[in-house]
């Protein structure tokens, strides 16, 4: 063999090589996952792994403080993820609010006008005692005692939120407020997260709630209860909401500025029937009842202690607290003070108390609670 012949052959084999090393890198591209889930799921209009969506309600006004919100989330978590938003309003979004918001984000967004039927006097409302239980509150000092429009806010978060046509094939939903900060990276998915432990409510904050606005709640949820036991999943969730053996409600609820929640608990039949009881009842007209207290009492009784969960590990501030990690970890990826944790306060004490539940399987002991309850509701 001749030494020419022997370079040729060799520069032929070199040259296949190569083009067997191209061929194959450029057909199959190495597939990326993140947590077991094609990423590419996550690129901007394809369907997600989970059925979810950013849900906003706010006002055209607030447009600047929703955009200060959406850069953080878009920045900390959703730039990889894509999750949709979907924006609701009682009034129609102007064209400035629905180009601003959506020069946010490279995801989907829609924007959608709440039916009137969500956010009105329902019949059985008499507006003019509920006018004059406004004026009484406003002389008890009580915030937004006055406004009729906050009462509409928080009876939509309470019972029809989860009924926009927009949401109809979502599963998930993460609800975000304009001023909102997220103060952490967030690397994985915390709706999938859900789905996959079948959580079907997180929070980051858990507060007491102001009596002045609830005077009537508790005894509306005892009716409730006793009308239908057979709802309670979590006795022990009991302890957690009163420290008198349920006469009467300690104020402990989830902060629902913050919230990811899987629709299917409040579209389920329990959860219906309970908004529909408190609703009747005339609490988000003639006091103040907020979504948070009406969500959280519904979720320490009607879920299992399993499916809440603490998002200790999301950073979050809305005014005025802030949940921030505690382990040196998340000093790497968070720029929130551990120090200014709401966990540390006495008025946010409400998460401690929820961690030191026991778990449903080992709910028996608080069943004796349970019983006092409804015999403290049966007596009324
Ligand atoms: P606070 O957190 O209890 O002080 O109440 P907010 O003023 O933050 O209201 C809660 C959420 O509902 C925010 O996302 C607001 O933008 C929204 N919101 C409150 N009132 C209205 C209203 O009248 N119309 C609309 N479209 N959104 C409202
Ligand atoms: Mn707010």
């Amino acid at each position: 063999m001749s030494l020419k012949f022997a370079a040729v052959h060799l520069l032929v084999g070199l040259l296949l090589a190569q083009l067997v090393h191209r061929w194959s890198t450029s057909t199959e591209p190495e597939t990326q996952y993140i947590d077991g889930i094609d990423a590419s799921m996550y690129l901007p209009g394809t369907p997600k792994p989970v059925r979810a969506a950013f849900v906003v309600l706010v006002r055209n006004s607030e447009l600047v403080g929703m955009k200060r919100a959406m850069r953080q989330i878009e920045d900390r978590f959703n730039r990889k993820f894509n999750y949709p938003y979907v924006f609701l309003n009682d009034v129609p979004f102007t064209e400035e609010f629905m180009a601003e918001t959506t020069a946010m984000t490279s995801a989907n967004v829609t924007y959608g006008l709440i039916p009137h039927e969500h956010w009105s006097y329902p019949e059985w409302i008499n507006q003019t005692y509920a006018g004059e239980c406004r004026e009484n509150m406003e002389k008890q000092g009580v915030f937004y005692a006055r406004s009729e429009s906050y009462r509409h806010m928080c009876r939509f978060n309470s019972g029809f939120f989860f009924r926009h046509p927009l949401l109809d094939d979502m599963d998930y939903y993460w609800r975000i407020e304009p001023d909102v900060e997220y103060s952490c990276d967030i690397a994985y998915d915390p709706f999938l997260f859900m789905h996959r432990k079948n959580i079907k409510y997180g929070y980051t904050i858990a507060l007491h709630e102001y009596p002045e606005t609830i005077p009537t709640l508790w005894s509306s949820v005892k009716e409730f209860i006793a009308a239908n036991p057979e709802f309670v999943h979590h006795p022990a969730g009991y302890a957690w909401l009163s420290d008198d053996g349920g006469a009467t409600y300690n104020g402990c609820h989830f902060w629902s500025n913050f919230e990811i929640g899987a629709l299917s608990f409040f579209r389920s039949p329990e959860y219906l029937a309970y908004f529909d009881h408190l609703d009747r009842a005339g609490g988000f007209f003639y006091e103040r009842w907020g979504d948070a207290p009406v969500h959280a009492i519904a979720a320490a009784l009607l879920l299992r202690k399993e499916e809440v969960h603490y998002f200790e590990d999301i950073g979050y501030y809305h005014n005025p607290w802030t949940n921030c990690p505690l382990g040196p970890e998340a000093r790497m990826r968070c720029h929130c003070d551990p120090a200014k944790s709401a966990v540390h306060h006495y008025w946010a004490s409400c998460t401690r108390d929820w961690l030191k539940l026991p778990d449903t399987n080992a709910s028996m002991i608080a069943e004796s609670v349970a019983d006092d309850i409804k015999a403290s509701a049966a007596s009324e």
